[in-house]
């Protein structure tokens, strides 16, 4: 098939775009809907990326489209600063309903991701009157200031662009097959939560620490899932020595997981928990809800902004929220998800480059190595794989704090045909390339 349109704009991308944005794959696309997108030449693609995690109801979902549309034709932007408006409240009401924690809470809108970060951690601050904050390894929480000091990876995150924002400090991410600790689960009895302990009874006091914050199953690292005790080890030294627990929800929320919130998987109540991402479809908008008493520490006009919580972006959550709970998309992303893990698991008795299969309902990965007992990270082998995918009409893309682990982030609304499809040229990509 012709890449004539194609070619032409990446020319034009090349000439008008700086190239610190970064592009995954060459596609231009021209339109989408559900699990495919089709490029300006005509190609279809089975999206396995949903515009990272954000799709999760499905591209241009008919009922997000008509909410946008007649929101358009009544009130695009008051700012929610000067006049205040229903859907804002609507969905701040609808979210504090849905999110895990059995106390009073209260929301405050953003635009993006590191937005919402940057918000919970402000609002942690001003609520403990301390100052640290606590991440994990591994961990990616956006590329603003502080959000790229919370991340882990330097390239491309963090490459040249310090001095980072002081008062951070790493804690371990729970990343059982590569555990810093040699340990493995559930022998090594979860020594870093013992670790964390340690920490902040000598190198770190709890006097100067507002919040840890985690993502409770990791994206950009790479999909890893903590061992359970080790997040509600992490949420009773928060109790116990007065800090914040603070989830980022940001790539792992509305339904991605087979729960509603990954924190559901870990049975905890996390006192602040950032959303983005898939909350709206697509519109830019970013949440922070948490205990109300929490949410209410900074004064008015401490917190907010110009666009947080655009009509567009609010009546958008509103119908995914409906979309999610009137077609059970949780149970959806199990589905999906055990259909993957079937073929996955036949593939890494096939190839021993993948080295760990994980991940939670529809969020699954696998990571590739170059040796199942040295573990190796085999990153080379990614684009070769993922090239060969996109050319058969496939998008998978990488992750890792090695850049060795492929990520499936499928719309919900996949069909089995379209999981089967893509996974048997994720099969024959691998057989080709190994
Ligand atoms: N937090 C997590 C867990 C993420 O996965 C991301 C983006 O991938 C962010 C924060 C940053 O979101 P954004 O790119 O919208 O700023």
């Amino acid at each position: 098939m012709s890449r004539a349109i194609a070619l032409d704009l990446i020319d034009k991308r090349n000439k008008y775009v700086s190239r610190g944005v970064g592009n995954i794959t060459q596609v231009i696309a021209k339109k989408a809907k559900d699990a495919i997108i089709t490029d300006v030449d005509g190609k279809e693609y089975i999206d396995f990326a949903s515009g990272i995690g954000v799709q999760n109801i499905g591209h241009c979902d008919i009922g997000v489209i008509e909410a946008i549309k007649k929101q358009v034709d009544e009130l695009i932007h008051p700012c929610f600063h000067v006049t205040m408006y229903e859907a804002y409240m609507d969905l701040a009401e609808k979210l504090v309903e849905i999110t895990p924690g059995s106390f009073d809470k209260k929301v405050m809108f953003a635009n993006s991701g590191a937005e919402s970060v940057e918000n919970a951690v402000k609002i942690a601050r001003k609520y403990t009157g301390k100052t640290g904050i606590l991440s994990l390894e591994s961990a990616f929480h956006g590329r603003t200031l502080m959000t790229m000091t919370l991340t882990s990876k330097v390239k491309p995150y963090k490459n040249g662009f310090g001095p980072f924002a002081p008062e951070t400090y790493k804690i371990p991410s729970g990343y059982c097959y590569r555990c810093s600790f040699g340990g493995t689960y559930p022998d090594c009895g979860v020594a870093c939560a013992e670790r964390v302990r340690t920490l902040l009874k000598g190198e770190l006091s709890s006097d100067m620490i507002a919040a840890i914050i985690a993502e409770p199953i990791q994206g950009e690292g790479g999909f890893v899932v903590p061992p359970k005790e080790y997040l509600k080890a992490l949420q009773e030294i928060c109790n116990e020595m007065d800090i914040l627990l603070i989830t980022d929800e940001v790539q792992t929320g509305f339904a991605r997981t087979g729960k509603m919130f990954a924190s559901e998987h870990f049975d905890i109540e996390p006192d602040l928990i950032t959303l983005s991402k898939s909350i709206a479809a697509g519109m830019p908008l970013s949440a922070v809800v948490g205990k109300a008493e929490i949410m209410d520490a900074p004064n008015p006009g401490e917190i907010g902004g110009t666009y947080g919580g655009s009509p567009l972006g609010c009546v958008a959550a509103l119908k995914v929220i409906e979309k999610i709970e009137k077609h059970n998309l949780n149970d959806r992303a199990n589905e999906i998800g055990d259909l993957i893990l079937k073929r996955l698991n036949v593939m890494y008795e096939k190839y021993d480059i993948i080295g760990d299969i994980r991940g939670r309902g529809a969020m699954l990965a696998i990571e590739l190595v170059k040796d199942r007992k040295t573990k190796e990270p085999y990153k080379e082998i990614i684009k070769k794989i993922t090239n060969y995918a996109l050319e058969k009409g496939v998008i998978f893309i990488d992750a890792g704090i090695f850049g060795n682990v492929i990520r499936f982030l499928p719309p919900l609304v996949m069909t089995e045909d379209q999981v089967n499809r893509a996974m048997d040229v994720l099969d024959e990509a691998i057989a080709k390339n190994i």
